[in-house]
């Protein structure tokens, strides 16, 4: 320590010790950003080629998800992991409409939001990386692929959700997840000559690490073709596909070399949730704080592990190789948890994609030739609302992090329905090669030009 340092940090003590004389909260001193970042930030603009990219997708996480769980989790004035990024901006995320694809859907979902990123089209609500007229289009993780890098897709929710499915198939309609699931996808159905289900045509593309649930449509029976009566979980064994079923089994492998993809079904349908708490009312509800959900299944990966694991094991595959890898982390059920005004389930959620999030950023740390995204596929309904109040919703009263009360509100579906995604814009954020091409307000569709770049792919 220098005599000038030495002198700064008394200063510092004596300045904190005068705070606390006149008792000013301790909120106006944490995560100060006030001092001047310019030279910093100029740093972290770094063009070029990355040689991985890791794709972080908190569904449904616009800016009102990201907020409630960081008051939460670590108080208004702490910071998420996420919120560590150097590079932050905001992207719109509209789809366009079926029968008038010129017009804008303002209120996507996560299909045609997915397949923005994905393909870098803007496509109808529903759409799996097909352009509204039905036409399949190429995806970066195909891209990518074909150009020798390593891929992953990683999620909590059904691995044949529309978010997990927008990188490796390609149906006119997001319900056509499995052989025997197909009455809204005839054209891409095997039986008539199409490329078949997401389930077939995931498992037949073969990206090298799947981590997620849907084992149900994995267990649905092939119609047609090679395959015929096989279940599409067969089809990956005759594939040589390694196959893990729950967390024990993730942690026994130990490489995928290729030829040997990784195939990690954990649940049926959904991943369970990590956390519980109170359901909202239209007269609100008593403050209280979340638990964990015990009823969750303790064979079942966090997504934390699943995303350290897919980036060790993609690492170790891509060594020696000037091609790394790229892979997507999706945090499925913050959207899901939103649908369901259910706001410890949203936040437990969160807190867990953040915790990917700080994964993905540990790994960037020690190799910064790596592009990290987080973003959201489109904003949803929850917002803080006056502490205690009512609104025309429902709403749940939560103590947080700061030991003060927040109150959440749902409100744009009755209780008894599903809540809705909204048309807002939402936040991406970005470090490492082409980061900065994430700043100011972009377009979803953008965001597959800056990996592609990034990736030397387009
Ligand atoms: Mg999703
Ligand atoms: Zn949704």
């Amino acid at each position: 320590m220098t005599s000038t340092h030495r002198r700064r940090a008394k200063l510092a003590i004596t300045a904190t010790i005068a705070a606390a004389a006149v008792a000013i909260p301790a909120l106006a001193y944490a995560g100060s950003n006030a001092s001047d970042r310019t030279g910093e930030l100029r740093k972290q603009v770094i063009g070029g080629k990355a040689r991985n990219v890791i794709l972080l997708i908190g569904d449904g996480m616009g800016d009102s998800e990201i907020t409630i769980a960081r008051n939460y989790q670590v108080g208004a004035n702490g910071r998420l992991a996420m919120d560590t990024l150097p590079m932050t901006g905001e992207y719109t995320t509209y789809a366009v409409q079926k029968d008038n694809p010129r017009l804008p859907d303002y209120v996507t979902d996560s299909a045609a939001s997915g397949t923005g990123w994905a393909t870098g089209h803007k496509t109808y609500n529903g759409a799996i990386s097909v352009l509204p007229n039905g036409k399949p289009v190429t995806t970066i993780l195909e891209l990518a692929k074909r150009a020798g890098y390593r891929t992953g897709d990683v999620t909590t929710a059904e691995l044949q959700d529309a978010t997990p499915a927008v990188l490796a198939s390609h149906v006119v309609s997001r319900d056509c997840k499995g052989p025997q699931s197909m009455a809204a996808c005839a054209v891409n159905a095997k039986e008539n000559g199409g490329a078949g289900s997401i389930a077939e045509q995931m498992v037949a593309l073969a990206p090298d690490v799947m981590l997620g649930g849907g084992k149900q449509y994995f267990d649905q029976t092939v119609q047609a073709g090679r395959y015929r009566g096989l279940s599409v979980l067969q089809q990956a064994q005759v594939n040589d596909y390694q196959i893990a079923t729950d967390a024990a089994g993730l942690a026994k492998i130990r490489s995928i070399r290729p030829g040997k993809p990784l195939l990690g079904t954990f649940a049926k349908n959904n991943m369970d949730l990590e956390w519980a708490g109170p359901k909202p009312t239209s007269t609100g509800t008593a403050s209280s704080r979340c638990t964990v959900n015990t009823a969750r299944a303790a064979s079942q990966p966090h997504l934390s592990d699943m995303a350290s694991k897919a980036i060790s094991l993609l690492d170790k595959a891509s060594a020696g190789s000037r091609k790394g890898f790229f892979l997507q982390i999706e945090g499925a059920s913050i959207d899901k948890q939103d649908h369901a005004a259910n706001p410890c389930g949203q936040i437990g959620e969160t807190v867990e994609f953040d915790k990917a999030v700080r994964a993905a950023l540990n790994y960037q740390r020690s190799h910064p030739d790596t592009l990290v995204v987080v973003t959201a596929d489109h904003g949803h309904t929850s917002q803080i609302v006056e502490t205690g109040s009512t609104t025309k919703g429902y709403t749940a009263t939560l103590r947080t992090q700061d030991g003060a009360d927040m109150t959440v509100s749902y409100a744009t579906a009755d209780i008894t329905g599903s809540q809705q995604h909204t048309g807002t814009e939402v936040r991406i954020a970005a470090k490492g090669p082409q980061a900065a091409n994430v700043l100011g307000v972009t377009n979803q569709t953008d965001l597959f030009a800056t990996m592609g770049r990034a990736l030397r792919l387009t």
